[in-house]
């Protein structure tokens, strides 16, 4: 069983559980680490010989269209993450629209090669966001890994499957949602983020297995690149549960992640998306 590992890019400015204490407009003058995090990344890859999919932001694209160019030439697939990661749900489908358009351009320019998955900005494709999969089918995307089918307090859409599904009547085009584990008539969190940096390696190790065997699905696993520095700024008036799930563990990260490929076999999301499909079209 194939998994794919997945790492969403963005810099720790950017990410949602600080949104109300850093100004977006204070962007441009913070000390941008997403470069170097994701060449540690990209190195961390190598090492150990996976090849995973990197969705960007387009904001990032903008700026270090050389980074774009070696995460392709590494051998992995680029993808989506929005523009400016903002919530799908705030947007109205014409601003979800333009937002798509808009950092697929500056991604596809950068990356020499077309873009077609997509991963919503925390998770935001939810049942307030009916249109979503519609817009992103139209526009010729293939894919999109933006549902968290488990109820948390910043995301989620409890109700959705688990596994790959079809949301569009009519299309092939594939929601896939991050991993959950079914624990008794419990749905774990188990796809990455805070639950794989925070938990003991052992948890992660759990879920996989029981996705893999159990349920006999690939697991769709992800991180940022923030998550393997430690020296990263401190912000200093963010909520307090906020600052704990992002600053824990930042120094254990990377061990954890070289863990995963000696324990699990991992490629692309694309190409775990093109047997998804097969299967459900069987
Ligand atoms: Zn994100």
């Amino acid at each position: 069983m194939r998994n794919a590992l997945s790492v969403d890019i963005e810099d720790w400015f950017q990410v949602g559980a600080f949104e109300t204490v850093i100004d977006r407009n204070s962007w441009n003058s913070r000390e941008c680490r997403v470069e170097k995090n994701t060449d540690n990344v990209l190195a961390l890859f190598d090492d150990a010989n996976v090849k995973g999919t990197f969705f960007t932001l387009g904001w990032v694209a903008e700026r270090y269209p050389e980074l774009i160019r070696r995460i392709v030439d590494a051998g992995h697939e680029i993808a989506s993450h929005g523009y400016g990661h903002d919530r799908v749900f705030n947007f109205t489908p014409g601003q979800f629209a333009d937002d798509l358009e808009r950092s697929r351009k500056l991604i596809e320019d950068a990356a020499g090669v077309a873009v077609t998955g997509y991963r919503a900005p925390s998770f935001s494709i939810d049942q307030r966001t009916p249109w979503a999969h519609e817009i992103l089918a139209e526009q010729g995307y293939t894919y999109s890994s933006s549902v968290a089918p488990i109820k948390h307090d910043h995301y989620g859409w409890a109700e959705a499957p688990r596994f790959a599904f079809f949301p569009v009547a009519g299309s092939d085009f594939l929601e896939i949602p991050v991993t959950t584990a079914q624990f008794g008539p419990k749905r774990l969190a188990a796809g990455g983020g805070g639950f794989f940096r925070l938990l003991p390696y052992a948890f992660s190790h759990w879920a996989i297995n029981q996705v893999n065997r159990r349920d006999g699905r690939p697991a769709v696993i992800y991180f940022h690149p923030w998550e393997i520095d430690p020296d990263q700024p401190r912000v200093a008036n963010a909520p307090i549960k906020s600052k704990i799930r992002h600053y824990t563990k930042l120094g254990v990260m990377a061990e954890k992640l070289r863990r995963l490929p000696r324990d699990f076999q991992w490629e692309r999301l694309d190409s775990v998306v093109a047997r998804e499909k097969l299967r459900l079209a069987g």
